[in-house]
């Protein structure tokens, strides 16, 4: 008889899981690492379509993730212990966000579907929807590359 409870690990609480699992969490969205406007008014935050220059936007990797809070002082280092001071700048299907509020990971995550690339399919991935910020054209309107279906 199988494991249900190994099986599904990332059921457990965050301050749980393992590095390799916490690592594993992640959906690999890309969201993360793209900038952000916030309305000096209602301080609502926005996420544009210029992505961080260290993000691969091909393979929506982090060129240099083991060296990312050097390299990058505004990089989102989430840990168990500073989520939630973090919960402002991540987007809702993060999965540290729903796993920190006590959500299920969604149908599309990798480890549910069991399919790196459904999370592509399912419009949640930045993937061949952004561009670097090395890319963008200097006057470049910000207010024009707000994504508005990334909350
Ligand atoms: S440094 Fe890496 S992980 Fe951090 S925002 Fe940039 S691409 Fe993302
Ligand atoms: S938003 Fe969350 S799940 Fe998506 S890449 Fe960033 S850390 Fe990973």
């Amino acid at each position: 008889m199988s494991d249900k409870r190994v099986e599904r690990w990332w059921q457990l609480p965050l301050d749980k899981l393992s590095p390799v699992q916490w690592e594993q969490l992640c959906d690999g969205c890309g969201k993360c690492c793209l900038h952000k406007l916030q309305d000096e008014d209602t301080e609502e935050l926005y996420f544009t379509a210029v992505a961080c220059r260290f993000l691969d936007t091909e393979a929506v990797r982090c060129t240099c993730y083991q060296d990312r809070a050097v390299k990058n002082q505004d990089c989102l280092v989430i840990k168990p212990d500073n989520i939630e001071s973090m919960l402002d700048w991540l987007p809702q299907t993060c999965a540290y966000r729903l796993r920190y509020e006590g959500q299920s990971l969604p149908a599309w995550h990798p480890l549910i579907s069991g399919d790196a690339l459904q999370i592509v399919r399912c419009g949640h991935s930045v993937k061949h929807r952004v561009i670097s910020e090395e890319r963008l054209e200097p006057d470049a309107d910000w207010e024009e590359l707000i994504l508005l279906d990334i909350l």
